[in-house]
């Protein structure tokens, strides 16, 4: 296999931004330009075996400090960079060992492992690979503030990093290059060559403005923000009460005694998807030692919870619930409990309910028809920062 370097370009002092350079900007704990260096250490199985960081001058130390643990994992090598993007690539490919090298912009946080495979794979094939997309936005051209006319974007194409080249041919196009080029098949076109090209992944996008950090931000969030939480309940089951469980009504002649309707089905999912959002539990929102609670309906209590997560910045994604009960035969009921669960725990929008009845195998307190035990497990994620609606002791 050929030795990829993997270049990644570090060295802008992003003026288009404001404030310190783009590519130390934070995002989801990790510096932008370290979220590129780690898709090119899982490039390991595909070939790559070096990493160039070309940090702004002055600052090499503080990139050797900083990728001391990726050394761990694979060559990674940091060395200063130039005046223009075309010094930087420059002094970057000089200390490239592979006979191949990804050029790639560290302001470009997401560019996936998928994308990298498939460059190689089109430079593999046709010796150069750049990753491309088709411009959607209609375009118009602004004079001195004025929008003056509009262009036809029908053979334009957006152009990304990273772009595939073979070391000694881009460092030599580069070297002759006159003047400064925006990305490296600028020069590489201007030079006579034609590179190879794969559809690029919109979700590569460039991080130029203050608003497309926000954008990756909030994409990182929503992707870590799932939180699990656990719930469980216990009930006796006794004559002369009803039986309810998802809020679902069952013909029995017993049923779960409790303060309210005793439906230990929602009250543990309740406290698993309070328990994911950190929470209180459903004994100390709506205690028991209150009388407004007794013989309550359940299912409205967690209606009453879902709305509070709600409110908190939360949407329910998932809820998997295990009944354990011997008697009496609840398999038939599992479609209208399911759908009563759903319609109150993802108010129209959706998500996931799971349902398992199981028996107690005729041992303890649920084999002898005594008791009705349950679990739930829950998953939630953070779609919004919430109204800070505090959780106030019963209410309802
Ligand atoms: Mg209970």
């Amino acid at each position: 296999m050929t030795g990829w370097s993997f270049l990644i370009v570090a060295a802008g002092r992003g003026k288009r931004f404001g404030g310190p350079p783009k590519q130390f900007e934070e995002l989801g704990g990790l510096p932008l330009w370290a979220w590129s260096a780690g898709t090119a250490v899982k490039m390991k199985v595909a070939g790559v075996d070096q990493v160039i960081l070309v940090a702004p001058p002055g600052m090499e130390s503080f990139f050797e400090k900083e990728a001391s643990t990726l050394q761990k994992e694979m060559e990674v090598k940091v060395v200063a960079g130039g005046e223009s993007r075309k010094d930087s690539v420059l002094l970057g490919l000089r200390a490239a060992r592979g006979k191949m090298a990804m050029i790639h912009d560290a302001a470009r946080p997401f560019a996936s492992t998928e994308l990298c495979r498939r460059l190689i794979g089109k430079a593999g094939e046709v010796g150069s690979a750049i990753p491309v997309l088709p411009v959607t936005d209609a375009l118009k051209v602004a004079r001195d503030g004025v929008i003056t006319a509009s262009l036809p974007r029908e053979d334009l194409l957006a152009t990304q990093t990273p772009q595939a080249y073979p070391v000694e041919d881009i460092k030599n196009v580069l070297e002759e290059a006159p003047g400064k080029n925006h990305d490296e098949a600028e020069a590489w076109l201007a030079s006579g060559r034609v590179p190879g090209w794969i559809r690029g992944d919109p979700l590569n996008f460039k991080i130029t403005f203050p608003e497309d950090l926000e954008m990756a931000r909030r994409m990182v969030r929503g992707a870590e923000d799932v939180k699990t939480g656990l719930g469980f309940d216990v009930h006796p089951l006794v004559p002369g009460v009803p039986l309810v469980l998802g809020g679902i009504r069952i013909p029995f002649t017993l049923g779960l005694s409790g303060h309210s309707d005793g439906d230990l089905l929602c009250h543990a999912v309740a406290d698993a998807i309070l328990g994911a959002a950190g929470l209180p539990d459903i004994g100390t929102l709506f205690p028991s030692s209150q009388e407004r609670f007794r013989g309550i309906r359940s299912l409205d209590l967690l209606e009453e919870v879902a709305g509070l997560l709600h409110r908190r910045g939360y949407r329910v994604l998932s809820v998997d619930a295990v009944v354990n009960a011997q008697v009496p035969r609840l398999a038939s009921m599992h479609g209208p409990i399911l759908d009563s669960l759903s319609r109150v725990l993802f108010r129209g929008g959706e998500g996931s309910v799971s349902l398992k009845f199981k028996s107690g195998e005729g041992t303890g307190d649920v084999g002898k028809g005594e008791a009705m035990r349950c679990w739930a497990i829950a998953g939630i994620q953070r779609v919004g920062t919430g109204v800070g609606d505090e959780p106030g002791g019963g209410r309802i």
